[in-house]
């Protein structure tokens, strides 16, 4: 029987770990499929306070990870793929197989970018391709970049990038957007942005160079190929919270996110969220990181309350 078990061993669920850790409670963390999260997937971070040259990214989350396991926080790989949150202690199923029963839950399991699935963007994710403007934009300077997408986060994506980039190209599959009016008039009004509609892409260039150097594309409605030549490909394609195994036990949006009951309180007693499962908004570094201390906090509360 456990205290305290952290699922995701991003930001959220590390940070959640040194706090518990340090409080005495033994947490035991379940790192998930995307060990590290996010950040893993990144490569200079320069916007979490602390680092005035910067860090990259595998690198904060590692140390998040070895201040943890200092003060007594377990690690074990493998995937959360079941979970009774019915009544306490909680069950949960590891890899299909392990249980772990435990009195309170911090579920940091996080969100994932949604990808277009080709293989030659998923090898070069890290090498041209990227889904986080703010974390790889800089790296684009006086560069020709793609942002795909039609939401807001592909708005705000491209309009963020057109301080670095000479130039930004938003292609999006239909000529709708989904994307607020204001967010799309403001990527209207920018001249460094021009816009492909209709329009999908069917390779990323040049997986043998392992960077990007351009894509090739096609028009829905008529079938027409031809390439372009691009630095940088963002995708803004949405994101995709790891709730999957909650659903039906624990409050969520309609889009899968926890939804919150204040501070890191879900709408079960004793499970606690941290990180970009529960937040849309922000999805920094930093706020995940704030958002596992409060887990930890609440967690190590209401255990004491209980008197454990
Ligand atoms: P979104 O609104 O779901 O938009 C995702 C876009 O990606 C859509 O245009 C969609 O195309 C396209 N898409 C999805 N799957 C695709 C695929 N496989 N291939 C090509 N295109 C694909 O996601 P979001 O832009 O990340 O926004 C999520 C939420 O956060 C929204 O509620 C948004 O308002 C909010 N947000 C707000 C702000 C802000 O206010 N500052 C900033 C960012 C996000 P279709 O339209 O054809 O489906």
């Amino acid at each position: 029987m456990r205290d305290v078990v952290i699922i995701g061993s991003g930001c959220a669920g590390n940070t959640a770990a040194v706090y518990a850790a340090r409080a005495n409670l033994n947490p035991l963390v379940i790192e998930g499929l995307e060990a590290g999260g996010q950040l893993s997937l990144t490569t200079l971070v320069e916007n979490f306070p602390g680092f005035p040259d910067g860090i990259m990214g595998p690198e904060l989350v590692a140390n998040i990870k070895k201040q943890a396991e200092r003060f007594g926080a377990e690690y074990r790989p493998g995937e959360v793929t079941a979970a009774d949150l019915s009544k306490r202690p909680f069950r949960l199923t590891v890899d299909n197989q392990e249980i772990v029963e435990t009195r309170t839950l911090i579920i940091a399991s996080g969100a994932s970018a949604r990808w277009l699935g080709l293989p030659s963007e998923q090898k070069l994710i890290g090498h041209g391709v990227s889904s986080c403007a703010t974390c790889d934009g800089f790296f684009f300077r006086g560069r020709p970049v793609m942002v795909v997408g039609g939401g807001d986060s592909a708005m705000e994506e491209a309009t963020f990038l057109t301080k670095f980039a000479s130039e930004v190209t938003i292609t999006h599959r239909r000529d709708r957007f989904r994307a607020s009016k204001i967010m799309l008039d403001r990527a209207r009004k920018n001249e460094k942005i021009k816009w492909l509609t209709n329009t999908v892409i069917d390779e990323v260039y040049d997986v043998s160079k392992n960077e990007v150097t351009g894509v090739k594309l096609h028009d829905v409605r008529d079938g027409r190929q031809w390439e372009q030549k691009i630095d940088g490909l963002f995708l803004a394609i949405g994101h995709v919270p790891n709730t999957k195994i909650f659903q039906g036990q624990l409050e969520l949006d309609p889009d899968g996110y926890i939804v919150s009951k204040g501070g890191a309180r879900t709408s079960v007693h004793g499970v606690f969220h941290a990180g970009d499962v529960q937040d849309r908004h922000y999805r920094q570094a930093v706020t995940a990181a704030g958002m596992g201390c409060m887990a930890a906090i609440e967690a190590e509360r209401l255990l004491q309350a209980e008197g454990h």
